[in-house]
């Protein structure tokens, strides 16, 4: 048992990530992550209008989520998005995920105030989102 576990690390090791093959998964954690918070931060106003304790746990919560996400979306989106660069060299692409992931950042970090995180946050996942889709799609053209 223990011989083989050794095995199967050595062998994981040996193999480098290949950076050049298109590989999706990265994209895919990404808009995964982005649909995630779309559906939270639109599910706030209704849980409010509903006045449940659902609509006060969600607020209560929002900016600690979205912190939560931003911290998982930063370093999956920074991968993500250079290696999208290097096989398909769309600027656009990765300007549209920088932008989003600052908006997240200024949404999140209350830079506006609070009543500007929803807001923000939004425009800036959808940005992300897209930004992701496109990463995908590029990657298929050429993989
Ligand atoms: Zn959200």
């Amino acid at each position: 048992m223990r011989l083989f576990a050794k095995r199967n690390a050595m062998n994981s090791a040996k193999s480098p990530p290949d950076g050049a093959r298109p590989d999706g998964t990265l994209d895919r954690a990404a808009v995964f992550l982005s649909g995630l918070c779309l559906l939270h931060c639109l599910a706030v106003p209704f849980a409010l209008l509903l006045g449940s304790f659902l609509g006060e746990w969600l607020i209560n919560s929002e900016t600690r989520v979205h912190w939560l996400l931003l911290g998982l979306a930063l370093p999956i989106s920074a991968v993500a998005l250079w290696r999208g660069y290097l096989r398909h060299h769309s600027a656009l692409t990765v300007a549209l995920g920088c932008g989003g992931l600052l908006l997240m950042l200024l949404g999140v970090a209350h830079l506006f105030g609070e009543s500007w995180e929803i807001p923000l946050t939004l425009v800036g996942v959808t940005a992300l989102l897209f930004a992701h889709i496109r990463n995908m799609r590029s990657g298929h053209m050429h993989g």
